[in-house]
């Protein structure tokens, strides 16, 4: 439970949350808003704390240290046409099929802007620019993931409401946020397959890094599908695995015709120097040799976290090929225990009770290094137990 001061901060919190939208305040504006607050682990973003640690060493070796800092500032970027041919070298794709962006973000609102006709069918819980930057004249179909069902994707029921409601344009996230729920490259090939009709198949892979098919742990891939399959549209952010939301950096793979159409609007230089410099970076095989090691790292990290997170009684928590975790807290609130997190152990959680199409109390925590996981494993368990205590928690449900 908070004490007296703990709620003056708490309220002061979700005031900040209501002017965050869908999203969640950021570290700055909580640090900068509240005074002397401070966040020991942020498990809120979502990304592979090891992956920023390896760019910045790059960062200060290459460029701070060779005072190449104030060129990145003071001139133009290039532009996403010449840009997009390095990354081309990098992913082994045609220049002509990738267009950049400045984040996933953006590119989300285009193809929606641009692509995306008259339906346009999303799975919820989800990323919720999906639906929040739809165009007015576009009605947005919701396939709701079942929580009785482990919120498993059901390929056939999702397939009905496409021919029923003849979507133009779909979106499969994979790994899903916020639940990390996994559809394979198996079962991907098959349900493209049956979207022959559908104008766009968007696939939005932003956390595919983070996921294995066996112990292996082999980066996967799924640029083949979009040779077989011309209405495949997909989408990678770099922001999480690579830990560099702050720069802005995200690019789509999709048929030539349809990036030449994007760059007609616009988007000459919305790749900043920062996001030019770490797309030239990728490109070299030393940094993508050291990534994958931390990325590997990383994911084996999160499967460990799982095993701890697990342990702890009066809790749920799903499966996910994502590195973060959708928790159900059952008879306690989830912005209570975020709140409690935050304010008295310094660690920044998403409490998921404004989430589009989840019902019930859910909080998502994202994987960091064994320490961290540790400690708010430790946190949760016992924020939970003294819950626990509450004359609601024992009441049967
Ligand atoms: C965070 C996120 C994005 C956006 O990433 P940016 O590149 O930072 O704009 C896109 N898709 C999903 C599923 C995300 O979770």
């Amino acid at each position: 439970m908070l004490n007296e001061n703990e709620k003056v901060i708490a309220d002061k919190i979700r005031q900040l949350k209501q002017t965050s939208g869908s999203h969640s305040p950021s570290i700055y504006s909580l640090i900068s808003e509240i005074e002397g607050f401070e966040i020991a682990i942020d498990a809120c973003f979502l990304s592979n704390p090891y992956a920023t640690d390896l760019f910045m060493r790059y960062f200060k070796e290459e460029v701070l240290n060779q005072n190449k800092l104030r060129g990145l500032l003071e001139f133009y970027p290039t532009q996403n046409r010449p840009l997009a041919a390095i990354l081309s070298s990098t992913l082994g794709v045609d220049p002509e099929c990738i267009f950049l962006g400045n984040g996933a973000t953006e590119i989300i609102q285009t193809i929606l802007h641009r692509f995306t006709k008259k339906k346009l069918l999303v799975t919820l819980p989800t990323f919720s620019p999906y639906y929040e930057f739809a165009r007015s004249d576009t009605e947005v179909i919701f396939y709701t993931l079942d929580k009785r069902n482990d919120f498993k994707f059901d390929p056939d029921a999702w397939l009905k409401i496409v021919k029923k409601e003849k979507c133009d344009t779909v979106v499969l996230i994979n790994p899903n946020n916020p639940d990390g729920g996994y559809l394979s490259q198996k079962e991907l090939r098959t349900l493209l397959g049956a979207l022959k009709e559908v104008d766009q198949v968007i696939l939005d892979e932003s956390f595919l890094h983070f996921s294995s098919e066996d112990s292996s742990c082999k980066l996967i891939s799924n640029l083949p599908l979009l040779k077989e399959f011309p209405n495949l549209i997909t989408i990678k952010s770099m922001s999480k695995d690579f830990g560099i939301a702050g720069i802005r950096a995200g690019y789509a793979i999709m048929p030539k015709e349809k990036v030449k159409e994007l760059l007609k609007n616009g988007f000459l230089w919305n790749v900043s120097g920062l996001a030019e410099y770490f797309f030239r970076l990728y490109s070299t095989k030393q940094f993508r040799e050291e990534y994958e090691q931390i990325r590997i790292k990383h994911l084996q990290g999160t499967q460990d976290f799982f095993k701890q997170l697990n342990a702890i009684k009066g809790i749920n928590v799903y499966p996910s090929q994502a590195n973060f975790f959708l928790i159900e807290l059952p008879g306690v609130s989830s912005s209570e225990v975020a709140l409690e997190l935050l304010i008295r152990h310094g660690i920044y959680t998403r409490a998921c009770d404004d989430k589009k199409g989840l019902e019930g109390s859910f909080i998502r925590i994202a994987s960091r290094t064994p320490q961290e996981n540790m400690k708010i494993a430790h946190c949760l368990s016992q924020v939970v137990s003294s819950h626990a205590k509450d004359p609601l928690f024992s009441t049967p449900m």
